[in-house]
């Protein structure tokens, strides 16, 4: 990556990972532009990294991204955090329910690289980060659709690195396994209400899932996400890393 500040591009940047990614990358030295709906979301963001620019935006939405996006001059990151997870039996979850994780959770991030890619191009550098999950690298029941879309996403980031392996552009995956956000409270309750366990139990069945038996920090999340946004991880593309403790591997 070449010199200067460099501006990045958070989508769910208000909150949870996103929220997290947004700090290290603040701290760094980059300038952060935070992405979400709720505007309400991003003013407290802002308390946490006072430097950060943010703007509501549904990356649903092309013409809402390629507008916000537009305004904010030449993008040296974008990482696509913004992400949605509903969870039923396959036969439960209807159409409308695998439209919203797709539109957000694949074209969501279809639609920002495609606004910012042809300034990267020109320029000849850049770094995409794709956060998909370990769902991207294995099924879990009750989340086929979300799953999906994650696996989607990491097809994404594999073909993409190969069409801009010849520039000094990168495109990865980071796989966070159950991560200490709001996702995973209102995993805990899902489990908590469906099962009649308490939400202690529930958590525990959670943490089980890694072999550290612990749930992953936000914060591990970013430091990976540092990683590969740095000028040494120049050689590392088209790849999906998990941040899960050993869950997968
Ligand atoms: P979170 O706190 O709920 O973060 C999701 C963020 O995405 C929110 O800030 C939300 O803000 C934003 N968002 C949702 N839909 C959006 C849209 N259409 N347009 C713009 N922003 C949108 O949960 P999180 O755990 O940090 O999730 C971040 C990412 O990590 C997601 O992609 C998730 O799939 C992935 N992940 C999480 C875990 C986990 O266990 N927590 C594990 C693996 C992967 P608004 O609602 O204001 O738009």
């Amino acid at each position: 990556m070449g010199q200067g500040v460099r501006q990045a591009v958070i989508t769910g940047g208000g909150s949870g990972i996103g929220l997290a990614i947004a700090r290290r990358l603040s701290a760094d030295g980059a300038t952060v532009l935070l992405l979400g709906r709720s505007e309400d979301r991003l003013r407290a963001a802002q308390q946490a990294v006072p430097d950060a620019r943010i703007a509501a935006c549904d990356v649903a939405d092309e013409d809402s991204v390629k507008r916000v996006l537009s305004g904010f001059g030449s993008i040296d990151i974008l990482v696509n955090n913004a992400g949605i997870v509903e969870t039923a039996l396959f036969l439960r979850i209807d159409d409308d329910a695998w439209r919203r994780m797709v539109d957000v959770n694949l074209m969501g991030a279809v639609h920002c690289i495609r606004a910012v890619l042809p300034a990267m191009t020109a320029r000849g550098r850049g770094r995409i980060i794709n956060i998909a999950s370990t769902a991207a690298l294995k099924g879990y029941a009750y989340a086929s659709a979300y799953a999906a879309t994650k696996h989607a996403l990491l097809g994404l980031t594999r073909s993409l690195a190969l069409e801009l392996a010849r520039t000094e552009i990168t495109v990865n995956a980071v796989c966070p396994g159950y991560t200490e956000t709001a996702i995973v409270e209102a995993a805990v309750a899902r489990i908590a209400e469906k099962t009649g366990r308490g939400p202690e139990e529930a958590r525990a069945a959670l943490e089980a899932a890694n072999p550290q038996g612990r749930l992953i920090k936000p914060e591990e999340v970013a430091q990976a996400v540092a990683w590969l946004v740095s000028p040494e991880a120049r050689a590392i593309t088209g790849q999906a890393i998990a941040v899960a403790g050993g869950e997968v591997m």
